[in-house]
């Protein structure tokens, strides 16, 4: 098949791409570079089966384009990050919503397959344990950046959502939750790249706040067999599903587990939230999936723990210093 990747060269994307043409797909990638990084992708140059366009989502003769020639769309291009988010939220917003508005008018002319990938940002402050898809929103004000990216991509979802029950366009919603492996970079604000690249430079672990919020997280590879099985289940169409894994761990213990990893001398610096962040800034405390329902359509359970993900990481930043 002809896929297209948008975000192609992002963390996850480039992951993706990989897997993709491992399976004999032909690949294009529209990736602008911002967050993405062609390093990512380099090893892929001159392979047959793909091509990196260097490119904005938001060029929509580019983007229809790309979608007319193509079979199904994996749509990854988005602002991420928590720390970019909250210093470019003008930009991240118009990336992550009229971004995947261009991509759903196009997919719709040319009635073509889109994946649109979302978060788990979405729940918000809704801390029920396991979170199913149908939870409700917990949100803050709006007018704090978090929240309104909550809302930008909760606004991608809805769009997807139409386009299938009133225009016929065969769109799947994948519920991204922290997902991570080689590749990511801390630099946006995520907490593994950053806690292990500070361990390895026996540098202060920052952790935010008391370090008692948790999360759980997934292996990027894990996360790419999820988002190409449902890519391939017509069940999955005019669905949304979450992806992640239910292993938790607080950020304290986390920063632990890896300076233990390490054999750091790292020590953890306790930092508040107003200082990593902004004034105001509310996190959230808990985030667990629920995935009965992707296990149930094709079978998905995370096959990496968290002790093999974080020395996955460390290799990975090791080999790059
Ligand atoms: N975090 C931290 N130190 C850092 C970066 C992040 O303690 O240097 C915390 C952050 O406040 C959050 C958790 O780690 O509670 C996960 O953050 P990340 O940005 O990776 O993902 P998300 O907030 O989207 O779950």
């Amino acid at each position: 098949m002809k896929v297209l990747v948008t975000g192609g060269a992002g963390f996850i994307g480039s992951h993706l791409t990989e897997a993709l043409i491992k399976k004999e797909h032909r690949v294009e990638i529209l990736d602008n570079l911002s967050t993405g990084r062609y390093e990512n992708v380099a090893d892929l140059e001159g392979n047959p089966n793909f091509q990196l366009i260097v490119g904005n989502i938001l060029n929509e003769t580019l983007v229809d384009k790309l979608v007319e020639r193509t079979d199904i769309v994996f749509h990854l291009a988005a602002a991420v990050g928590v720390e970019l988010i909250i210093k470019k939220p003008f930009e991240s917003l118009t990336t992550n919503i009229r971004g995947s508005e261009i991509v759903l008018e196009m997919a719709h002319r040319y009635r073509k397959k889109v994946i649109i990938t979302s978060t788990s940002e979405i729940y918000g402050k809704n801390t029920n344990v396991p979170l199913k898809e149908d939870e409700d929103r917990i949100l803050g004000s709006p007018l704090k950046s978090r929240w309104s990216y909550s809302t930008s991509k909760a606004v991608d979802e809805i769009l997807a959502y139409v386009y299938c029950k009133e225009k016929g366009v065969p769109t799947v919603i994948a519920r991204l939750f922290n997902t991570v492996g080689p590749r990511q970079t801390g630099a946006y604000g995520m907490v593994m790249p950053r806690f292990v690249s500070q361990a390895l430079k026996n540098e202060p672990i920052t952790v935010y706040g008391s370090g008692k919020q948790s999360r759980c997280f997934l292996y990027v590879n894990d996360a790419v067999n999820a988002l190409m099985g449902l890519s391939e289940h017509k069940n999955a169409i005019g669905e949304a599903f979450n992806i992640g894994s239910q292993e938790e761990i607080t950020i304290e213990s986390l920063a632990k587990k890896v300076i233990e990893l390490t054999g750091s001398e790292s020590k953890i610096e306790y930092i508040p939230y107003d200082k990593a962040y902004e004034q105001g800034f509310e996190d959230m405390e808990r985030r667990v999936p629920d995935i009965t329902k992707i296990n149930t359509l094709i079978g998905f359970k995370p096959q990496i723990n968290l002790e093999g993900i974080i020395k996955s990481v460390i290799n990975y930043c090791k080999d790059k210093k």
